[in-house]
């Protein structure tokens, strides 16, 4: 038996996005992403939702956080994750610090937006061994580090999900071209920023390139990070018994087995 896993509807990929801190910039990232029917996941701190909040970065620019109003009318149909309620360092924090950054903002964008929220993107994309069993606990799924692998592979460990790059990778566009191509099997293109680098950088039209690129395609799936880790951790309980396909979990399965595509 030849089997090939595929991506819900037949897609043969995924394509998605991570953006991180809840940013005033999101509105004009949002807006593109509605525009070219893309989806994405964004990582908000609870504790610093308000336009009070920002700082100066070196270029001149202020930097300002969304005020919690706003944030649920703005990220409808898009993922709302965790990035923990002050965006510490949580590497330097005890077991039960860790806890409460997790927790509280996880409670906070619940109550907020009225849906579970099961994503974490690490603040500063840093953690260590005892990160992960403590995510785990909280109902925390997967959690986003900072670092790209500059292809299209899933995680082994969905509590250090890599990015396949930065949207300032200079190798973006070469990299989404191969992407139209690539027949890899679950082939999955995500890319990460913050909205307000593309002010600094003044390079909004790298994203809208991206986006003409990759979007609207009938071979990709276009799905949130949690969207596309559930799926990958329930194909990841298929398996082949008495020469049958099995699937031991409730979310339907799309394989394409000797050539033929079949819903498990
Ligand atoms: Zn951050």
């Amino acid at each position: 038996m030849d089997i090939f896993c595929l991506y819900p509807g037949a897609k043969r990929k995924a394509f998605t996005l991570s953006y991180d801190d809840g940013i005033c910039q999101d509105r004009r990232l949002v807006a593109l992403f509605n525009q070219y029917k893309v989806k994405a996941t964004f990582n908000l701190n609870s504790g610093r939702q308000s336009y009070a909040n920002g700082w100066t970065h070196a270029c001149g620019l202020e930097i300002r956080h969304l005020p919690a109003e706003e944030i649920v009318a703005l990220y409808a149909g898009h993922e709302v994750a965790v990035h923990t309620v002050n965006h510490p360092h949580l590497e330097s924090l005890s077991p039960a610090e860790i806890i409460a950054e997790v927790r509280n903002d996880k409670r906070a964008l619940e109550d907020r937006f009225g849906a579970v929220v099961e994503g974490m993107a690490y603040p500063f994309g840093t953690y260590d061994h005892r990160i992960p069993a403590i995510l785990e606990k909280e109902g925390i799924l997967y959690a986003r580090t900072t670092k790209q692998t500059l292809d299209f592979s899933i995680p082994d460990e969905f509590y250090a999900w890599d990015s396949s790059c930065h949207h300032n990778y200079p190798g973006l566009l070469p990299l989404a071209q191969e992407f139209l191509s690539t027949d890899q099997e679950l082939a999955l293109f995500y890319v990460w920023g913050h909205s307000y680098e593309f002010d600094v950088d003044n390079n909004w039209d790298n994203m809208e390139d991206l986006l003409t690129l990759v979007s609207g395609k009938e071979d990709t799936w276009y799905a949130t990070n949690l969207q596309i880790c559930r799926y990958l951790t329930a194909m990841r309980e298929l398996k082949v018994q008495g020469g049958k396909l099995v699937n031991p979990t409730n979310t339907p399965l799309w394989v394409e087995v000797d050539g033929e595509v079949q819903v498990i």
